[in-house]
Formats: C-alpha cells, sequence, structure tokens
C-alpha cells in the first residue's frame, strides 16, 4: 500500500529507516549466482562500524520492537507466512540468537522447530518431507533452528548419512549434491510462490572463537550443561564444513531466498544483524491490518448501540445487600477485586 493512500491506517516504517537497514545487511548477503569461498569472503569478526556492544543495544532494541509491530500485522493479516532458517556450527550461537532476537514478539505467533538426528521413520521418507511438515502457517514466523540444509551439509560431510537413507542406488551416486541443490531452490520457490517468505541466516564463527567457546563450557560449572564431547569431534571436519557452506552458498542463493552470512564472534553484533534481516523481510512484506467494509463498520456501531443500552439503569440490591453502581455509558465496567 502507498504512503499517500488515504486508506493506509498504519504508517510504514520511513524509507529512510527502511534504507538504513538494507544498507546494513548488505555486505552479509550472498549474491545469487556468485561463487563463495566463505574463508576469504566473509569476516567473522566483522562488526560493521559499531565498535562497542553498549553502542548495539539501542540498535538491537530498535529491531526488537519492529519485529513485534510487524509480527502482529503479519498475523492479523495472516497471508504470509515467514520461515527463518538458522544454520550454524556448533556455539555459533543460534539459541541465544532466537531468545534474543524474537523476546519481543508474541509467542502464538512464533513456532520454533529444531532438528536432530533424523529418526528411522524419517529415514523411510524423502528427505524434504519432515522440514514440510513442520513449516508455519500464513500469519506465523517459523523458526528452522537447522534445517533442511542439514541435508547438503552434515549427511555431505559424513556420507553414512546419506547410506541410512536407503535411496536408490543410482539416485545415490550421480551428482546427489547438484540435485539436492535443485530441489532445495524448486521446494524454497514454491513456498514463496504460495506467499511463504524464506530468511535463511548464517551465523559464521571462527574455528579460534569456537575453541574459546568450549573452553568456556567447560570451565563455568554454570556452562558444562552445554559442553558435548560430540561437537569437540565434530571440529576434526572443520575445512570440510567450511567447504560444504561455501558450496551450498554457491549453489542455493536465489533472488527469492538469498542467504546471508552473520558474521558471529560477538554475540551482540550478531543478535542485530539477525534481526535486520529478519525486520527487511518484514517491512518488505509490508503486512497491513484488515479494514473493514462499510457493512462491516455499521454492524460494529449497532453492536456497540446495543451494548450501551444494556447499562442497568436501576440500583437492584445484589447478594451483599449494596446497591450495583450504574456505568455511565462509554466507560469501562471494571471488575471487583
Ligand atoms: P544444542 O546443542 O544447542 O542443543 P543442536 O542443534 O546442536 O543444539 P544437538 O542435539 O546437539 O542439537 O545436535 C543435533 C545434531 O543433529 C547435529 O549434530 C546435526 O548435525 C544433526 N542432524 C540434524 N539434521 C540431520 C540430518 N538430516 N542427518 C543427520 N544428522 C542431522
Ligand atoms: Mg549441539
Amino acid at each position: 500500500m502507498a504512503d499517500t493512500d488515504p486508506s493506509a491506517k498504519f504508517e510504514k516504517i520511513s524509507d529512510s529507516a527502511s534504507r538504513r537497514i538494507a544498507r546494513f545487511i548488505e555486505p552479509f548477503r550472498v549474491s545469487p549466482g556468485s561463487k563463495v569461498n566463505l574463508a576469504k569472503d566473509f569476516d567473522p569478526a566483522f562488526e560493521g562500524g559499531i565498535k562497542k556492544k553498549e553502542d548495539g543495544v539501542a540498535l538491537l532494541n530498535e529491531g526488537i520492537e519492529l519485529l513485534a509491530t510487524y509480527q502482529a500485522r503479519l498475523a492479523a493479516q495472516d497471508t504470509y507466512g515467514v520461515l527463518v532458517v538458522l544454520q550454524a556450527l556448533d556455539a555459533a550461537g543460534k539459541d541465544g540468537t532466537i531468545r534474543h532476537v524474537m523476546s519481543g514478539v508474541n509467542p502464538q505467533g512464533v513456532r520454533v522447530e529444531s532438528f536432530k538426528v533424523p529418526s528411522s521413520r524419517e529415514l523411510d521418507q524423502d528427505f524434504l518431507r519432515r522440514y514440510q511438515e513442520r513449516l508455519p502457517s500464513r500469519g506465523e514466523i517459523g523458526i528452522f533452528n537447522r534445517s533442511h540444509y542439514e541435508e547438503v551439509l552434515v549427511v555431505r560431510v559424513h556420507p553414512e548419512n546419506l547410506v541410512r537413507q536407503q535411496l536408490p542406488a543410482e539416485t545415490r551416486e550421480h551428482h546427489v549434491w547438484k540435485r539436492r541443490y535443485e530441489a532445495i531452490n524448486d521446494w524454497e520457490r514454491y513456498l514463496s510462490e504460495n506467499g511463504f517468505r524464506i530468511v535463511k541466516l548464517f551465523l559464521n564463527l571462527s574455528k579460534e572463537e569456537q575453541r574459546l567457546r568450549f573452553l568456556r563450557r567447560i570451565d563455568l560449572p554454570d556452562h558444562n550443561w552445554k559442553f558435548s564431547s560430540h561437537d569437540v569431534e565434530e571440529r576434526r571436519f572443520w575445512d570440510a564444513y567450511q567447504e560444504a557452506f561455501s558450496e551450498m552458498f554457491s549453489h542455493t542463493s536465489t533472488a527469492s531466498a538469498p542467504w546471508y552470512v552473520i558474521p558471529a564472534d560477538r554475540k551482540w553484533f550478531a543478535r542485530i544483524a539477525a534481526a535486520a534481516v529478519i525486520a527487511h523481510t518484514l517491512i518488505d512484506i509490508d503486512p497491513q491490518y484488515p479494514t473493514l467494509s462499510e457493512d462491516a463498520l455499521r454492524d460494529l456501531g449497532a453492536a456497540k448501540v446495543a451494548l450501551e443500552s444494556e447499562v442497568p439503569s436501576a440500583a437492584a440490591p445484589n447478594a451483599n445487600g449494596d446497591a450495583a453502581r450504574a456505568t455511565p455509558p462509554g466507560k469501562l465496567i471494571q471488575k471487583d477485586g
């Protein structure tokens, strides 16, 4: 809806604010069709000109507020849905990002789905099936904590996962990853054509920062529960993962669903950047509260008159023998106690 449209009851965010957000996130966007070399092209320690954590707090709060406002409109309009795909290596801060970025949003409008090692039932299905089953509905923001992209990441780095999927031999042997990228791109295009926007975020952590975070999990007693020796074993495959991520970005960053590589060595910066990318998508959707028809407005007026005429006029005694108070028309009737 244009800014000048007199029927637009709820103002759009100013164009300059919207441009500022677009400029801020641009360096993180993977241009569709580009060939990515993750280690060379993206710096995990980038801070985008924000020098201190304190300077970032106001920005994050602004982002959180923006998300809350737009999410309410998204739910009311009930036409579009948003899927946020969150991928990262261990200790990159997926959980904290979800917690902070979504802290202002009505919990009824957001659904977080976490994907772990597939069950035997899931292994007996086509590889996209379990992700399809947990998509958001219209009006909702769905967050995939790990996602269908694990199918070209952990499954590629550890090919025994592919063996477990029991694919027919001919589909397993030739160009399996290329075909998976194509299947994912087709599926995502199908979703966006049906009103579901996809926001793809990769939290980009450096190997050294991961080492420090694992050590902290060992050294701090209240962090011990987060430590997993499996995560440390997986760290041995660091280079293979960097390669699998680079390939994945090169093949699956599309015009309708581009990847954003979020610098994640500073947790506070990663949260600001993630909030900004999600906000950018919601601003672009620009959901509106539904406007009522003339008939519906007339019904509303009639209902108001009927409800107001029900105000008790005489002071009838209640069970305690007190006189009931009449409420003047238009005033809120407050419950006792
Ligand atoms: P956290 O450790 O913060 O609870 P997490 O996402 O790391 O969150 P885990 O239970 O530790 O959760 O790990 C889930 C594991 O499931 C990861 O090692 C991931 O690679 C694996 N996984 C996810 N999807 C698949 C898949 N399709 N095939 C094989 N493994 C998968
Ligand atoms: Mg884990």
